[in-house]
This record gives C-alpha cells, structure tokens and sequence, in this order.
C-alpha cells in the first residue's frame, strides 16, 4: 500500500520519511562512492582512498623507472624519469594502476665520468628494488610492473624479476621494457637512434619541451666511434663508451613533434594494454606458489 494513502489524518508522519528520503539522496550510494575520481598517484592518496585505489586496480601497481644520466648535450638529465612517468600515469588513466613515486636508483655506471649522473652500488640497486617491491606488495600491490624507462636497466631487471624465484614472496614482479614502436608513425630520418637520438628526443618533446634544447643538438657528436675491436658475440662493461664517448648516440637534431606524439601515444597504449593483461592474469601467481612448494623437495617432483 503506498505510504501516502495510509497517513491521510496528520501530516506529520508524511514529513519525517520525506526528509529522511531527502537526507539520504544527498549521502553517495556505494556504488556513487566506487566512481568517484581516484588520483593515480600514490602520493596524491589519501589512506582510505589508497585502499580504495588498491581495491580498484585489483592490487596492480606500477613502478615507472627512471635513471639520472646525461642524454646527449640537449636533454635534460631525467628524461627516462621524465618520460616514463608520463607514459605510466597516462596509462593509468586509461586502466586503473596505482603508481608509485620518483624511483631513479638503476644500472648507470657507463656514464659515471658524466655531470649530475647518479651510479648507485650493484648492491644498492637490487636490495633497494626489493625492499620496494616488498613494501608495496605489504600494502596490497600483489602484481607490481616496472614499466623501464632507462636503456641501461635491461639486464638488471630481468635478472631482478628472475631472482625472485630464489624464496617465497606472495606477489609477482612483471617487467614492461617497450618505449618505441618497431615500425608505423612518421618516417625517421636517422638509422642509429639509440640515447639522446632521434626518437627519445622526439618523445620528450610531449611531456617537457620546455627541457629539450633542440639547438644544442649537433655540439656533441652522436656517432659510433667503433673503438672497440671484438666479435659481436663478446660483451664486456666498457662496450657503450668504447662507441659513445660522449653518452649520446644518434642525432637529436632530427626530432620533430609529430613522431614524439605517435612514439609516446604507442608507449602509452601499450602499457595501458600490459596493466588489462596483468589484471586478467591469474596464473602466475597460482604457478609461484607450487614452484616454490616444489622447491622445498625437489627429490620428490615428478618428471
Ligand atoms: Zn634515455
């Protein structure tokens, strides 16, 4: 029976459910509460709305990877720092992450003899990366991907999320090492564009031009120097600056606004489409815990 029909001798029973109807249309239901616009940065967070961000990205988090080196006599020093933050926040966005802070603390001995860059220890590195890894996934980043923004790391992180297997964490560490696209865009006009070249120079103009001295680019030569005599096959530490002295290796110069838009969207859909995977990912997890379940008797795994 509808309420109105059953209070039609006083007023006052009417008015008391109206303004409590009143009242509550003002309060967020749940589901209001759950749209509301949460920051992506995990400074930006208050407590309660970290653990609602940490509910909303189903516990994946980004760690974009920076470095603090010389690029070329143009860029500024924290151009992977730079650039990588803006490709992760931006796909943060687009696919809900929480992002963790500033982390620059990677592989960057080759330009120790360069101004303003900061090498820290081997040992530094790793046991700074899992104490990282390890707080955040105390406070719910049980998927954690590093989104590298720096060339230098791309054997320290593999080797990082690798070493992982070696205890039990109840998490997973998932590497995402792509900023340029193999092919598509605007043509390039240089072939070598490895540091400081053509494309990360393009690719800065986006987030900060203000920090791209694109007149400076030719003070400083970006070209192969080839003072190193050895097969391909042969690795040794001092390859990088055997080739490039100068911390630089392409031509800046060549940089133009329009592959830094593509190289820069590409990067940034890309990872959006790692952070969809990742949520949807339940196997690794699952995987980790019977290898190490398995580890702990390895006489008794079956073939
Ligand atoms: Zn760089």
């Amino acid at each position: 029976m509808p309420m109105t029909t059953t209070t039609t001798t006083s007023t006052r029973p009417t008015i008391l459910p109206i303004l409590l109807m009143v009242l509550l249309s003002t309060i967020p239901s749940a589901a209001q509460a759950a749209q509301t616009k949460l920051s992506v940065h995990w400074e930006e967070l208050t407590a309660a709305d970290f653990r609602e961000g940490i509910h909303r990205s189903q516990g994946t988090c980004l760690l974009p990877f920076g470095i603090l080196e010389k690029h070329g006599p143009h860029l500024p020093l924290g151009t992977d720092l730079l650039d990588v933050r803006y490709a992760a926040l931006h796909a943060a966005e687009q696919e809900y992450a929480v992002v963790f802070p500033e982390y620059y603390f990677g592989q960057i001995a080759e330009a120790r003899h360069e101004p303003g860059t900061v090498a820290y220890s081997r040992e530094m590195q790793l046991a700074l990366l899992q104490e990282t890894t390890d707080e955040m996934a105390r406070n719910g980043c049980k998927k954690i991907i590093i989104a590298n923004g720096h060339g230098g790391n791309e054997h320290l992180l593999p080797f990082f999320a690798q070493s992982q297997l070696d205890k039990p964490h109840d998490y997973v560490v998932y590497v995402f090492d792509e900023r340029t696209p193999q092919s598509g865009g605007p043509a390039k006009k240089t072939k070598m564009d490895m540091h400081a070249g053509e494309s990360e120079t393009s690719k800065m103009m986006i987030p900060r031009p203000d920090t791209v001295h694109l007149d400076r680019a030719n003070q400083e030569s970006g070209a192969d120097q080839h003072r190193q005599n050895l097969p391909e096959d042969v690795y040794t530490g001092i390859w990088w600056y055997a080739r490039f002295p100068y911390h630089y290796s392409g031509d800046g110069s060549a940089a133009t606004r329009e592959l830094g838009k593509f190289q820069m969207d590409w990067w940034i859909d890309t990872l959006a489409k790692t952070i969809r995977a990742v949520k949807a990912d339940d196997a690794s997890l699952k995987l980790q815990n019977e290898f190490y379940e398995k580890s702990k008797h390895p006489l008794e795994t079956q073939p």
